[in-house]
């Protein structure tokens, strides 16, 4: 445990569940009083409950990203019930795997709700916490869809719109002392991904150099370190954790092409 954390009150959306459910577990390791929000609360309070039991400081609560009235309620219960906040990491998010052509305007606004429309949400109704905080971090989770275009176009858009957003905050909130910095990861190994249609994984691993996705621990230990006063000068920074995807992605699918008429 470093000394960077310890002591903080962190807030994770999301939390019951994969790359969340990872952050989660990682902050609580280096002492961070944790809450997880999230809409799976059978799940959630479950997690939550078998962390406490190896000792480490992880309450959850019931929250729909989606709804401003349960923003405003979580704001006041960690006012009231933990003195305040100093990290909040926006991380709930859906896929919608679909084109264009078959995705509709409940989905498509569906998918900008979850994925954007809680950022900005999160970030609106918790600044006023974080300002008193002396370590005050924001984290969004975007995507590669967020650097580059995935195929489902209204994931792509959502996380476009988390990298722009959090540019936006970054320069406001700098006035609050708020730091604010994006996250993007390419494959995962989460509920997520497992969810995907037969051969996506396998798919991705070629455009991928390492040739693999990463562990949600992988992805949360670069989040600890957005959250930690060892990053104190980035906010409005993006951090891409993608095995080499978005560098080379295209040359290394090439080779192996290449490789196999060879
Ligand atoms: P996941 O499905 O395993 O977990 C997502 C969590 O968000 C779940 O616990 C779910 O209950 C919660 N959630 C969904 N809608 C919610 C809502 N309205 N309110 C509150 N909670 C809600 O997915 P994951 O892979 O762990 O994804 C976490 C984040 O990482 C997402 O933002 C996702 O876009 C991003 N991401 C994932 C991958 C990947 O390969 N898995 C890659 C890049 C980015």
């Amino acid at each position: 445990m470093s000394e960077e954390l310890k002591g903080l009150v962190a807030c994770v959306t999301g939390g019951a569940s994969g790359l969340g459910a990872g952050i989660v577990t990682q902050l609580a390791q280096e002492g961070v009083t944790v809450i997880a929000a999230d809409v799976q609360t059978d799940k959630g309070e479950a997690f939550a409950e078998t962390l406490r039991k190896q000792g480490l400081s992880v309450y959850f609560r019931h929250l729909d990203v989606t709804c401003e009235e349960q923003w405003i309620l979580l704001v006041e219960d960690l006012e009231t019930e933990f003195s305040g906040l100093d990290i909040l990491v926006n991380n709930a998010g859906i896929i919608i795997r679909k084109r264009l052509s078959d995705l509709s305007l409940e989905e498509w606004n569906r998918a900008v709700s979850v994925n954007l429309n809680s950022v900005f949400l999160g970030v609106k109704h918790c600044r006023n916490l974080l300002a008193r905080s002396t370590s005050a971090s924001i984290v969004n989770i975007s995507s590669t869809a967020g650097i580059i275009a995935h195929l489902d176009p209204s994931y792509t858009t959502s996380k476009w719109g988390v990298r722009g957003f959090t540019k936006a905050a970054a320069l406001e909130l700098v006035q609050d002392g708020i730091r604010v910095n994006s996250v993007h990861p390419s494959m995962i190994a989460t509920p997520l991904t497992e969810a995907a249609p037969p051969g996506h994984m396998e798919a991705n691993r070629y455009a991928i150099p390492m040739g693999r996705e990463a562990q949600p621990e992988e992805i949360a230990k670069v989040v600890c370190f957005l959250c930690s006063r060892g990053s104190s000068y980035m906010t409005g920074s993006e951090i891409v954790v993608d095995g080499g995807m978005t560098t080379a992605g295209v040359a290394h699918m090439r080779a192996q092409f290449q490789e196999q008429y060879n």
